[in-house]
């Protein structure tokens, strides 16, 4: 042990850090090919190019602080989702929300709950704020939502939901929420992660289901924190913007906890302009359900058993070490996500959904390295 490993405190020392998808550069000097990186849900069309324009108009004004509370976005989210501007917060990334929540709900003590095989910073952020995380069982590969009830006690604080989660792709729909919900004790606050809400959203037009109206929660003031991300179908992830929307008695307490400036100008200017660009939208999620859904027969034909997605990943066991599969894909190309570790799922991988040129590619390479390897 080295002598600041007396200094941290052991809740700190004992925290396993955040493992992101490797990068493009490391993995193209580790294999000596190009590569195609369908392995953190990024938008394969890129951000939108009136983004790009606001960001660099917008970048010779960096010198000056950004503005701290973030007004303009702010406004402009409030009248987005039809709350009011003091219910809306605006963060680095849903995950800087993430980690703010935990902070200011839990301590020692207390404790968080969700599923397991869901989102990986849960637990980092749980434990970092000192608290205890209660991961109850899957059912179906979906949250089971009776579970986690059955799991909450008076020292809970805190319960995450992601829907669709990451990584199994499932949802929770409107009328499971709405009766989840109703169940709950008032010492709880449901962190209702939609980071994929455009994407499920569009999907479930498509197939006729009732996806979520988690805002009308938002509107009747009850126990949710609503996070939504600019980094998946917005297409922003380097740009680090993401926001809450919740009562407006905890958004102020939130706010407390931000750090000062941690939304940029850029970052602000991004965002807003990404919001008026319908036609980067449309054809992002048009091309995302198409190609969805021949990713997914395709699995199938190869002998897998994807389940149902409702984001812009599909999430399959392989049968295998995912280590393995992940390294050999890796040498043909292909980057995805292997969900060994902190994931929970040995044998499971995770794949972005990307464009229809990188989709083909990836099943090609699937097809090459498990060739005669699935049974059927
Ligand atoms: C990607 C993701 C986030 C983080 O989004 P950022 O806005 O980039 O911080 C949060 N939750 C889930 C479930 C995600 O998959």
């Amino acid at each position: 042990m080295g002598k600041f490993a007396e200094l941290v405190p052991e809740r700190v020392r004992a925290l396993a850090s955040y493992v992101p998808g490797k990068r493009i550069q490391q993995a193209e000097a580790e294999s000596g090919v190009k590569m195609i990186k369908l392995g953190s849900n990024e938008n394969p069309f890129g951000p939108s190019p009136l983004a790009l324009n606001a960001i660099k108009a917008a970048a010779g004004g960096i010198h000056i602080y950004p503005d701290n509370e973030t007004v303009t976005l702010r406004e402009r989210l409030a009248v987005h989702h039809g709350v009011m501007f003091e219910q809306v917060i605006v963060t680095a990334g849903a995950n800087n929300l993430l980690d703010i929540l935990a902070r200011t709900l839990l301590a020692p003590g207390f404790n968080a709950v969700t599923s397991e095989r869901s989102y990986i910073l849960y637990p980092i952020v749980t434990r970092s704020a000192g608290a205890e995380l209660r991961q109850v069982p899957m059912r179906d590969d979906g949250y089971d939502l009776d579970a986690i009830c059955d799991a909450i006690d008076s020292d809970t604080r805190l319960v995450f939901i992601a829907n669709p989660n990451n990584p199994t792709g499932s949802i929770v729909t409107a009328q499971e929420m709405d009766r989840f919900l109703d169940r709950l004790p008032e010492n709880v606050v449901v962190a209702l992660d939609e980071a994929y809400f455009e994407y499920a959203d569009w999907l479930a037009r498509e197939r006729g289901v009732d996806y979520s109206h988690s805002v009308d929660y938002v509107r009747q003031e009850r126990n949710v924190v609503v996070l939504r991300s600019f980094s998946k179908a917005y297409g922003l992830a380097a740009l680090r913007v993401g926001y809450g929307l919740g009562p407006a008695e905890l958004i102020n307490f939130l706010a407390r906890l931000k750090t000062p400036f941690v939304v940029s100008s850029l970052g602000e200017a991004g965002a807003m302009a990404a919001l008026d660009d319908r036609e980067h939208y449309e054809r992002s999620m048009r091309s995302n359900a198409a190609q969805l859904a021949t990713v997914s027969r395709h699995l199938r034909e190869l002998g897998f058993a994807p389940v149902e997605s409702w984001g812009n990943f599909v999430y399959f066991d392989t049968g295998e070490d995912a280590t393995a599969l992940d390294r050999r894909l890796q040498s043909h190309g292909i980057l995805v996500r292997p969900l060994n570790g902190s994931w929970g799922a040995r044998t499971a991988i995770r794949v972005t959904i990307g464009s229809p040129q990188e989709n083909q590619s990836f099943l090609e390479a699937l097809r090459d390295v498990t060739r005669g390897a699935i049974a059927g």
